[in-house]
């Protein structure tokens, strides 16, 4: 089969054996796949990841139990034990012993098939294309903000970063009603956020004033954390959504003197994501800037860097 693998570098390869499903997996033939900063952040030795790469996608269920054959679907990307400590207390995406798909221990989705745990598998409703299907990964991870931390309409909140993750949180949280605006260096993402009633600025325009109750970094770089040090108020909230394999040196003496509350956040609920995107409360596909075929995958890569493509997604075997 094709696939997409990072070895000391991305490779290209038409002849990939095919993945053997252990008992308890499904195996999915993939349409779409949307290339996403971890992706990148893999090429520069971030959880020293080998193997297929790619976890955002959408595909079609080829082997597995007879309820799922057919079955359109969507997966989660942590695949857990289902019997470590974490696991048994409801935490299982911090199972113990968990690979993740295309970013620890385990193949990904950049590949004709994939194979998948059956517990991990979400069937895409009608009322979901393919092109949103592809988002209900990164949007999961989105809505994770907004479990772990409660939002009220008074609060003040800033996402910084306007990328494709900041896109999808800063639109998670206008659903709140919150007071919010989004802080970012792309004068197009910007529009996009304008146009969709959510007030947006560039950050070279935005003087550093700590005041918002809840800063949520979408950076993606290791600079996002001093950035949204400067900008929530004393006693506030900075969630941190950002993944890179450098890490940051920050002054960590403000966190202490302001008593400020650092959250991490990682992946978040299928489900919501999937009823989001069915009720329209999110408009994930006019972020989709390019698609490419698999076998153009040296380009899409190079898009899905430039600052004017918002997302950009793999055709692998579109319907
Ligand atoms: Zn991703
Ligand atoms: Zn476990």
């Amino acid at each position: 089969m094709r696939a997409i693998c990072f070895e000391d570098r991305l490779i290209y390869d038409d002849n990939r054996p095919e993945p053997a499903p252990t008992n308890g997996d499904a195996v999915v033939r993939v349409h779409l796949a949307g290339i996403c900063a971890t992706d990148h952040h893999i090429t520069r030795g971030y959880m020293g990841f080998r193997g297929i790469v790619g976890h955002e996608c959408v595909g079609t269920v080829e082997t597995g139990p007879h309820e799922w054959l057919g079955k359109r679907v969507v997966c989660e990307i942590n695949c857990v034990c289902r019997q470590c400590a974490q696991c048994q207390s409801g935490l299982s995406n911090h199972c113990s012993r968990r690979t993740v798909m295309g970013i620890r221990g385990r193949d990904g989705c950049f590949a004709d098939l994939v194979a998948v745990p059956i517990h991990n598998l979400h069937e895409a409703p009608n009322a979901i294309t393919d092109e949103e299907a592809v988002f209900v990964e990164p949007l999961a991870a989105a809505m994770q903000v907004v479990k772990q931390v409660p939002i009220e309409r008074r609060m003040n909140v800033a996402v910084v970063g306007s990328g494709r993750l900041g896109l999808l949180v800063a639109q998670v949280l206008a659903t709140t009603g919150c007071r919010l605006e989004v802080i970012g260096r792309n004068p197009q993402s910007l529009l996009f956020c304008e146009k969709r009633g959510i007030r947006a600025r560039l950050i070279s325009d935005t003087p550093a004033k700590a005041d918002r109750d809840l800063v949520v970094d979408c950076t993606g770089s290791p600079d996002g954390l001093a950035a949204a040090i400067g900008f929530v108020r004393p006693r506030g909230t900075i969630v941190l959504k950002s993944t890179h394999a450098e890490p940051s040196a920050v002054d960590l003496a403000p966190i202490v003197v302001n008593e400020i509350t650092v959250v991490g956040s990682r992946c978040g609920p299928f489900a919501d994501a999937i009823h989001a995107l069915a009720r329209r409360e999110v408009d994930v596909s006019s972020m989709v800037s390019r698609s490419y075929k698999i076998e153009r995958w040296a380009e899409a890569f190079e898009a899905s860097q430039q600052a004017g493509n918002i997302k950009v997604l793999l055709k692998i075997n579109p319907r």
